[in-house]
């Protein structure tokens, strides 16, 4: 069963303190996202071991390789989250923090809160585009961690993602390999946006050591300029740090 595979190889990587009910969870979701996916294409999925370490194994990793930027009780925003991750597996291993899922697709927003209420998990989502959500009120410097996986190249992220967080707090960022090329002038964008010149890279790997991944943590220590974000289209016209 898969539930009981995330959990062995979470173990097997040091995760300590997995909730009791994880396993039957894990398996509870992996079975929603193969029923939802028979309607509509939410996630590719090749077969239990492939999404027990791409989806949920690759979702828990800063609780192993980042854990001391996941403070307790933290309040977290998962921007693009898609189909859950890494939302929906950080929910099941860590109850004390509370999750806001958005994404601009109504049916993926639509499936999360479905499998919120089925698995009894204190997330929410909302169908919101990231750029106009930092600007609502409620939103902006208002959260203590950020998280996004899969969903732009970095400095289009930072400037989609740092705006929600608190001076403080954190983003983490969930990259494949060859991720060099995109870190090429981060360092004025993060500055810029209100964070350390430098971020943390924390390498792990998948499939015992066959695939690697990094997380790239980003530290807040300054408000966001208000004029951040802008909109989409200046955003992927001429990216924060490029000139
Ligand atoms: N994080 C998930 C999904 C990645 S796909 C995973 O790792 O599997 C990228 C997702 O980001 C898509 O669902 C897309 O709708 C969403 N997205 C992209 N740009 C966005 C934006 N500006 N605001 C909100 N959601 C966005």
């Amino acid at each position: 069963m898969i539930g009981e595979f995330t959990v062995e190889i979470l173990k097997k990587a040091g995760l300590n303190q997995i909730p009791g009910d994880a396993a039957e969870k894990f398996t509870a979701f992996y079975d929603m996202l193969i029923e939802a996916n028979k309607k509509f294409n939410l996630t590719r999925i090749e077969s239990e071991t492939d999404a027990a370490w791409k989806h949920f194994y690759d979702s828990a990793a800063p609780l192993i390789h980042a854990a001391s930027y996941i403070k307790e009780g933290a309040k977290v925003i998962d921007l693009g989250a898609g189909a859950g991750f890494p939302s929906i597996p950080l929910m099941i291993l860590r109850r004390d923090l509370s999750f806001t899922m958005v994404d601009a697709v109504g049916k993926k927003v639509n499936f999360l809160n479905e499998t919120c209420a089925a698995l009894s998990l204190p997330g929410k989502a909302l169908h919101a585009r990231g750029e106009e959500l930092a600007r609502e009120p409620g939103f902006r410097d208002s959260f203590d961690l950020a998280l996004a996986r899969a969903v732009a190249s970095y400095n289009t992220l930072i400037e989609l993602t740092l705006p929600f967080v608190n001076v403080g707090g954190s983003f983490i960022a969930y990259k494949g390999p060859g991720i060099d090329e995109e870190l090429i002038n981060s360092d004025r964008a993060l500055s810029a946006l209100g964070c350390e010149e430098k971020y943390i890279k924390s390498d792990y790997s998948l499939f015992d050591g066959e695939q690697s991944r990094t997380l790239i943590i980003a530290r807040k220590i300054r408000p966001t300029p208000p004029n951040f974000p802008r909109t989409f289209a200046q955003i992927k016209k001429s990216p924060i740090g490029s000139k």
